[in-house]
């Protein structure tokens, strides 16, 4: 039996990349990501390919029409945001910015993922 039911939208497998793998067949290859479906209920998962020392995430999509565009920023932003524990009192560092400061950092989610964090 599958699991992919039971999967959040979007999931960490930096550790569990092959194993998660594994268990898809392959679909389409697009740029640095590569769209799988789940032989078991057709779920299809648009899967970052695997990068040294990079987060990888796998995401569920709905269509393969234009999965390479689906965007997973903003859920990989809020798996950011629960990773490090939430949001402080505090604004951004960045000067103008409105949004609040994610713990342990001085920066908001989106100036993180501009100096390319993705954990
Ligand atoms: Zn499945
Ligand atoms: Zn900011």
């Amino acid at each position: 039996m599958c699991t992919c039911k039971e999967q959040p939208a979007l999931i960490e497998i930096s550790n569990t990349h092959a194993d998660f793998m594994s268990r898809l067949t392959q679909q389409d290859v697009g740029h640095w990501a590569l769209l799988m479906s789940c032989p078991e209920c057709n779920q299809l998962w648009r899967v970052d390919e695997s990068v040294k020392y990079q987060p990888c995430y796998a995401v569920k999509i709905s269509s393969r029409e234009n999965w390479e565009e689906f965007d997973s920023e903003s859920l990989i932003k809020e798996q950011m945001i629960e990773n490090r524990g939430g949001l402080t009192q505090h604004y951004c560092m960045w000067s103008k910015c409105n949004f609040k400061k994610v713990k342990g950092s001085t920066l908001c989610v989106n100036h993180l993922w501009e100096t390319g964090s993705r954990e």
